[in-house]
């Protein structure tokens, strides 16, 4: 038993932290991969964010690159004329010029004939072109993509794109050609027209070159955990565009909740573990003590067997062989067997009717009946052995006491164990008092004896199966430790309860109430099973009901 204890105790002492290390490692891990999946979720966010960013500038682009395209070979210069041949020019450019190999403009297109206003347009030109790097370019060719360049930038306080490209005559002159691009239609119609197509879930935004919104609405400071924003381009490159979701509220919430449910993993699985191992340790203690308490039960009851058994056997043969001397000594050999038969019997009853308690198969069959009468019966039966042990009974039984519903067996099997303790754990030569009286709803039985009594802290727990308190261990007392679980069980059984008054030295007393007939269907259905422990004086069940017991005052 020690040694299956042992090896238990070793199984406990490596399987609990195992299981607290594996799921210490599992939460940690849990941990990890929820707040990986939610950093993941939004790189691939972020991800989507820049893809569409890049399309929607390379569409835009490319609509650019195309218009200056048309018109950088549309241009022709033959190094003579000033202005050009009237053309048509796409909606997407504004106004061209032409310069020559110094830099002069030689071509304003479309013509502005108002002198005044031609002058100012051509200042504006001048200013535009004095930006432009001609030296890095190369011959525009109509099959090389590419060898024109673009400037953005404010000038008088308003965004312009020009474009330009390099050019030769037919004579081999170099002259330059720069275009001046509508922004206001690229803003207002081109880039709304191809985001439309692109982005479904997500806010475009479009800021010139002090920040200003030109497309979309601004965004606001909650709209940055998942905001995308970089420069529009090469070709509009003062420009900035910024791509958000649109649904950032549920993101965020989401997120949220991914974040929050992987902080909480850590504590939460680790106190379900916690009270499962708890759980599963006060159990295994449960069942180590239940099975120690069992085995120290299975030596009691043999042993409680053993003796009567020897001394049956003993004077049985000496009966027999006739090896008695006299008349009075074979009577005392009979009185010998007898109260060992008792004793036998009693004890058989006990661990038969707890087995069946054990198995919840206990049924009592109730009847209207006299305490007292099943009180005096039983006692008749244990007077012999009284009178051998030199004990003095005292009875007070009230006259006219009320009948009680009862399992008439089972009641004897009360006062049989009750007076058995008070002789096996009372004073030697001493006195059992046995009393039936009338308390408010029933009638109480109660046992003394003036033997040493019990300690306040065992009270509660001799009511146990199998317990046996230090006075029964120590003084080496015979007994199975079931008599007062049983006691506990028909009293309750029967509507009723048990109670224990006892004082180190001042020996005890057992009380047990049974409730008076009328009440006693009453009182079974208003409380079943009371069970709770007793302290000194205290009742076994409900401790209302310590007023009636009659024991105390
Ligand atoms: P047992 O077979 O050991 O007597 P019980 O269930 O009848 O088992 O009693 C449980 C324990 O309560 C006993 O072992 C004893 O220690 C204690 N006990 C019971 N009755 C008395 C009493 N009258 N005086 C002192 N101790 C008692």
């Amino acid at each position: 038993m020690a040694r299956q204890g042992a090896r238990i105790s070793l199984i406990l002492a490596l399987v609990f932290p195992t299981i607290i290390c594996a799921a210490v490692a599992l939460a940690y891990y849990g941990y990890r991969y929820a707040v990986n999946a939610s950093s993941r979720s939004k790189a691939s966010l972020m991800e989507g964010n820049q893809q569409l960013a890049e399309l929607l500038i390379d569409q835009i682009q490319s609509r650019i690159d195309q218009v200056d395209f048309e018109l950088f070979q549309q241009v022709e210069w033959d190094g003579q004329a000033e202005t050009s041949a009237s053309m048509e020019l796409s909606p997407g450019v504004e106004s061209f010029v032409v310069l020559d190999e110094n830099l002069r403009i030689r071509t304003l297109h479309p013509p502005v004939p108002d002198l005044r206003r031609r002058k100012l347009e051509m200042d504006r030109w001048q200013n535009y072109v004095k930006g432009l790097e001609w030296k890095s370019l190369k011959p525009w060719t109509p099959d090389q993509a590419g060898n024109f360049r673009h400037l953005h930038q404010l000038f008088e306080g308003k965004s312009v794109l020009i474009g330009y490209a390099s050019k030769q005559t037919a004579a081999g002159e170099h002259y330059y050609v720069a275009a001046k691009l509508n922004l206001p239609l690229i803003a207002k119609e081109w880039i709304p027209e191809e985001a439309d197509g692109l982005a479904h879930k997500r806010r475009i935004v479009i800021l010139d070159e002090v920040a200003r919104s030109i497309v979309g609405q601004p965004l606001s400071a909650s709209d940055t955990p998942f905001l995308y924003e970089a420069s529009f381009g090469k070709t509009l490159y003062a420009w900035r565009i910024q791509i958000t979701p649109r649904d950032v509220e549920e993101l965020k919430a989401q997120a949220e909740t991914e974040r929050l449910l992987g902080v909480l993993l850590i504590p939460v699985s680790m106190v379900i573990i916690a009270v499962g191992l708890g759980v599963v340790w006060l159990t295994i203690r449960a069942e180590r003590r239940a099975s120690r308490l069992k085995s120290d039960f299975i030596a009691n009851v043999s042993h409680e067997l053993k003796t009567p058994l020897s001394l049956i056997r003993m004077f049985g043969e000496l009966l027999a062989t006739g090896k008695h001397k006299g008349e009075a000594m074979a009577r005392e050999y009979a009185g010998i067997i007898t109260r060992e038969s008792e004793r036998l019997s009693h004890l058989i009853d006990n661990v038969l009717d707890f087995a069946r308690l054990e198995r919840g198969k206990a049924s009592y069959s109730f009847a209207e009946g006299r305490l007292e009468e099943v009180v005096e019966r039983a006692l008749d039966v244990c007077r012999y052995r009284l009178e051998k042990e030199k004990i003095r009974i005292r009875t007070e039984i009230e006259p006219d006491l009320p009948l009680v519903r009862m399992d008439q067996d089972a009641m004897t099997l009360v006062l049989l164990n009750l007076v058995d303790n008070a002789v096996k754990y009372g004073a030697a030569r001493g006195q059992v008092t046995v009393k039936l009286g009338r308390v408010p709803g029933g009638l109480a039985l109660s046992v003394r004896d003036r033997g040493a009594g019990i300690a306040v802290a065992e009270q509660e727990r001799i009511f146990e199966r199998f317990y046996r308190a230090s006075n029964a261990r120590a003084r080496n007392v015979r007994g199975s430790g079931i008599g007062l679980s049983l006691v506990k069980h028909i009293a309750e059984a029967h509507g009723g309860w048990v109670s224990i008054e006892s004082k180190p030295g001042h020996g005890s007393t057992f009380t047990v109430f049974i409730p008076a007939a009328p009440v006693a269907a009453a009182g079974v259905e208003e409380r079943p099973g009371a069970t709770a422990g007793a302290g000194a004086g205290a009742l076994v069940g409900d401790p209302e009901r310590a007023a009636l017991d009659p024991v105390k005052s």
